[in-house]
Order: structure tokens, then C-alpha cells, then sequence
């Protein structure tokens, strides 16, 4: 899970006020930006999720939950283009999907 200044942040849109935990799997994912080195992003324990995020997994809407996140990503990322952010951030919750365990608990 990540954490802010402002505490805990959603690990998919990195709203603030998650409102739920999904269990998962430790787990990293390999990162490629540009022309640059790939580097790994450690994913440790379960993800928080804010309202907004928890309603697109738990319907299981695959490219809504990509899209939301985008939105709220691209715009704190001015210089990342929206081809990378959108392989990174598919990346990244498939990972999520394939290292779940279980149903979500309210959090917070
Ligand atoms: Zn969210």
C-alpha cells in the first residue's frame, strides 16, 4: 500500500479517503518509462481503494477502473504520456488481479 503526506492514499487512483482493503500478495512490478532503465515498484500487503476505485473492481469493470485511474494520474504526471501511464497503470492492476486474495473489508 502507499502512503502520502496526507495519509493513506487509494493504491489505484491515489484519492485520498480509501474506503476499503483488498488482502494481496506481496509482489513488484517491473517499470519501464521511455528510454530509461527499467526499474521495479515494490508492492507490499493489501491495497487500499476509495469508494469510486472499489465500485469499478467489485464489477469487475476492468477498463472503468483503468480510466479512473488515469484521470486522476495524468494530471500529477504532466510530463508522462498517456501511452506509458496507461501500460503502467494496466500493468499494475493486473498484477493486483493476479495477487488478490479475497474479498475486500472495509477500511478506515
Ligand atoms: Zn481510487
Amino acid at each position: 500500500m502507499a502512503s502520502g503526506n496526507d495519509g493513506p492514499a487509494c493504491d489505484f487512483c491515489m484519492g485520498h479517503y480509501p474506503r476499503w482493503e483488498y488482502p494481496c500478495d506481496d509482489h513488484h512490478q517491473v517499470v519501464v518509462l521511455g528510454g530509461d532503465l527499467p526499474t521495479s515498484v515494490e508492492s507490499e500487503g493489501s491495497w487500499l481503494a476509495c469508494e469510486p476505485c472499489a465500485e469499478q473492481i467489485e464489477g469487475g469493470n476492468v477498463d472503468g477502473l483503468m480510466l479512473h485511474t488515469l484521470h486522476h494520474l495524468l494530471p500529477r504526471h504532466p510530463g508522462l504520456p498517456r501511452k506509458v501511464a496507461a501500460t503502467l497503470v494496466i500493468d499494475a492492476q493486473d498484477l493486483f488481479r493476479h495477487h488478490r486474495q479475497g474479498d475486500r473489508v472495509a477500511w478506515g
